[in-house]
């Protein structure tokens, strides 16, 4: 069988890699050059992309950030999972919004901005600690502006001054005061059967995730069902086929969605050694319409991202149930460059194994 992958990055290549054991072949699309290339070495392949197209069981996306007229070209084939639809919501926060309106799923207190005098009312509605994300193309951080008092407004405002909000509105969020970051990641076939990985806690820095642990600690089984009802809410409420991310914010007892990926998520990559069948290959399967796998964990697990730079020791290799994925990129500040998966029995020794982790890194 063969998988189309539109995204030529890690994700694609870890598609790849996952895809191979069950006789699935990726191929991968450089959205910007409209080129078909080989998911590891990135090379281009020798066929055109209307051709790879044809000749693909499923075509799916690493990211929602494909540009619209190659979406629509790959939903014409009928062969797109997730759907264009559910890929586009991903991809827009104003969309994004709307969905979790409809399906009635709890978010975080939030307008939608098109002209930046709105602004002011915001401050009146929300309060003056808020978030400003771009409804497109803001990704780990990227697009987001923030503000803690409203003496900052217009030193604000003058940062925004050259931003089209008519084209692209900004959508302005109370800054909560959440507990922590968790995500629940799960997948759903074209059955519409549904497996979902326990929750991970997510530890972000500057708006990047750093670390993720899997499954996170004290989660009670209340919450853990909260996060599957959510998931199931909006899988139903999109049709969705295919891995989806959701990321949340905990505040105490309850769970408000920050955002959906619309695809296999970096809070996911924990699955590779630390579940049955990673959410790389659960996506596969369920593209496909091959049998889902188990997703539960099988050990404790955290999974570090290392971020713009290639010089650390290799002998970390040492410490026992690390594992690293190397994903071959060249290095560019802020870029994730790899991860490392580490596995324990228990949160302790876990915690004594990235305390080890911690001696090779920078
Ligand atoms: P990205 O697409 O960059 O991941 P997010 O909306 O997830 O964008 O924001 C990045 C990070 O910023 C979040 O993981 C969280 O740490 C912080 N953040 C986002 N929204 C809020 C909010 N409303 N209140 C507090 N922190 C937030
Ligand atoms: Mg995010």
């Amino acid at each position: 069988m063969q998988v189309l992958v539109y995204g030529a990055g890690q994700l694609a290549q870890m598609m790849y890699l996952e895809g191979c054991p069950m006789g699935i072949e990726v191929q991968a699309v450089d959205v910007k050059n409209e080129q078909v290339v080989h998911p590891v070495t990135k090379q281009p392949m020798n066929i055109s992309l209307g051709q790879a197209i044809a000749n693909a069981d499923a075509l799916t996306v690493e990211f929602e950030h494909v540009p619209e007229h190659l979406l629509e070209q790959a939903s014409r084939s009928g062969k797109l999972y997730p759907s264009i639809d559910a890929v586009l919501i991903g991809a827009d926060r104003v969309r994004e919004k709307r969905l979790l309106t409809r399906v009635g799923v709890a978010n975080c207190p939030h307008r939608v901005v098109t002209q930046i005098d709105q602004l002011d009312s915001c401050i009146e509605e929300l309060g003056e600690r808020l978030i400003l994300k771009a409804s497109r193309d803001g990704y780990d951080g990227y697009g987001q502006w923030r503000l803690t008092q409203s003496s900052e407004l217009s030193a604000l405002k003058t940062t925004l001054q050259g931003l089209d909000l008519e084209s692209v509105p900004l959508v302005v969020e109370k800054m909560l005061d959440f507990d922590r970051e968790v995500s629940i990641i799960g997948v759903r076939d074209k059955q519409g059967q549904i497996r979902v990985y326990p929750l991970a806690e997510n530890l972000h820095h500057k708006g990047q995730l750093h670390v993720s642990v899997a499954p996170a600690l004290n989660i009670t089984d209340a919450l853990q069902k909260q996060a599957e009802t959510i998931f199931t809410i909006l899988a139903e409420g999109m049709g969705y086929i295919g891995v989806l991310a959701v990321e949340l914010f905990q505040c105490g007892e309850q769970l408000l969605v920050n955002e959906i990926a619309p695809r296999v998520h970096n809070s996911g990559h924990w699955t590779l050694s630390g579940s049955d069948v990673s959410q790389f290959n659960n996506h596969l399967r369920a593209v496909t319409g091959l049998p889902l796998g188990q997703s539960d964990s099988l050990k404790v697990s955290a999974m570090v991202n290392i971020i713009g730079c290639s010089a650390f020791s290799s002998d970390l290799l040492s410490i026992p149930g690390c594992h690293l994925y190397w994903y071959g990129k060249t290095v560019r500040e802020k870029r994730k460059m790899g991860h490392i998966n580490v596995t324990a029995d228990n949160f302790a020794e876990l915690g004594d194994k990235l305390r080890a982790l911690s001696e090779y890194l920078p």
